[in-house]
């Protein structure tokens, strides 16, 4: 069994569907489902017993603790996180709780378990940490992409705590020995993407016919990744990664920001065209930018591609191509998500309420 932390998050959950679906080896996934937690992303999974839920907060050692002894997981796979860099400049105490502290606690009970593993199972264990390429800080257009070996500067108060979470993970490597391996990707799109994230939330405002807000002049870079590719790095990095090592996760698709909502508007103009035959680029509103807004973030991918022989395999004209279908294809999950109504689903089907 592999024990996977935020797994009703969007990548939490596009990874749990994607591994069930090449194996049968079972996963248990405990998730605070906060906002961001939405347990109607693994409705096709309610009656499969290969998928264990367990609500809880991963800070909560005896709970952890209890799930350890009693599930005997092989590895785990921490994506549990507050994940959204605009929350965390206007509240940044549950990025500290859940990203720093709570990391913590998990590696302190992570490593009495794996010090209590009888061998083989203590050699073959792994704690893989799942992290963003937000550590690295600001790139100009000039700099090369991040690398592994890039200081880490990060700028906002999700980054920070993410940063945190690193150190100390790679320091119960080398303090402790626990088997760790760390992931950094950049920006990932696709299905069960919250409607908080540029993406999802372009999409979700141009068809209701309000304005697509792009922060100052649209130009800021990210690098994007569909996240199904992310979760089959992730799998190549549990399988052959080197313990104590980072990976750096990343499709070599720059893009400054504005490019992405016009490419999200020509899909939908395409796929849905508006009545009146006009464009949804229409809709386009600058806002006044986001604080201490890091310019570009670009990653530099060779290392996973060379050492783990790891490659995308969607281009960014195929991956939004499948992710704009996918919401068009599903509005009762994103009116759910928007009217708030995935909580009672979980309530009903979840917890029998
Ligand atoms: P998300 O916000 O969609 O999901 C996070 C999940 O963690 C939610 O289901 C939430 O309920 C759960 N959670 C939050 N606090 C918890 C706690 N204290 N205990 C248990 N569960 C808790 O995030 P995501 O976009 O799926 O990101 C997953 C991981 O990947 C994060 O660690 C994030 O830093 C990292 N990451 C994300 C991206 C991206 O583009 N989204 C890129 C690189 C790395």
């Amino acid at each position: 069994m592999i024990f996977i932390t935020g797994g009703a998050g969007f990548i939490g959950s596009n990874f749990i569907l994607d591994w069930l679906n090449q194996s049968d080896e079972p996963v248990l996934n405990l998730d605070k489902l906060t906002y961001a937690g939405n347990l109607e992303n693994l409705a096709s999974l309610q009656k499969d017993p290969r998928h264990v839920f367990v609500k809880g907060d991963l800070g909560d050692s005896s709970l952890v603790e209890s799930l350890l002894a009693q599930y005997q997981p092989r590895a785990i796979l921490h994506f549990a996180a507050e994940s959204h860099v605009d929350r965390s400049i206007h509240g940044p105490e549950a990025f500290i709780q859940t990203n720093i502290v709570g990391t913590f606690r998990l590696l302190e009970v992570v490593r009495a378990y794996w010090g209590g593993l009888p061998e083989p199972e203590k050699s073959a264990f792994r704690f893989l940490h799942v992290s963003t390429d937000e550590v690295y800080g600001t790139l100009t257009k000039e700099d090369a992409p991040f690398a592994e070996t890039n200081a880490y500067q990060p700028n906002s108060p999700y980054s920070a705590s993410k940063a945190a979470s690193d150190h100390l993970v790679r320091a119960w490597y080398h303090t402790y020995g626990l088997p760790v391996l760390t992931t950094n990707c950049s920006n990932n799109y696709g299905p069960y993407h919250f409607p908080e994230k540029l993406i999802p939330l372009m999409i979700v405002n141009a068809l209701a016919g309000k304005p697509l807000p792009v922060y100052g002049d649209g130009m800021q870079i990210r690098d994007w990744l569909y996240v199904k590719d992310h979760c089959s790095a992730i799998r190549r990095v549990l399988e052959a990664g080197c313990l104590g090592e980072t990976y750096n996760i990343g499709g070599w698709n720059e893009k400054p920001n504005l490019e992405i909502v016009h490419t999200v508007c020509a899909l939908l103009d395409e796929l849905r065209p508006c009545a009146d035959g006009s464009s949804y680029k229409k809709q386009i509103t600058f806002v006044q930018d986001r604080p201490g807004h890091d310019r570009r973030y670009a990653i530099d991918a060779r290392k996973i591609e060379r050492e783990l022989g790891w490659k995308p395999a969607e281009t960014f004209e195929t991956g939004i191509r499948k992710t704009v279908q996918w919401y068009l294809d599903n509005p009762m999950w994103l009116e759910n998500v928007q009217s708030g109504a995935y909580r009672e689903w979980v309530l009903k089907q979840y917890e029998g309420g």
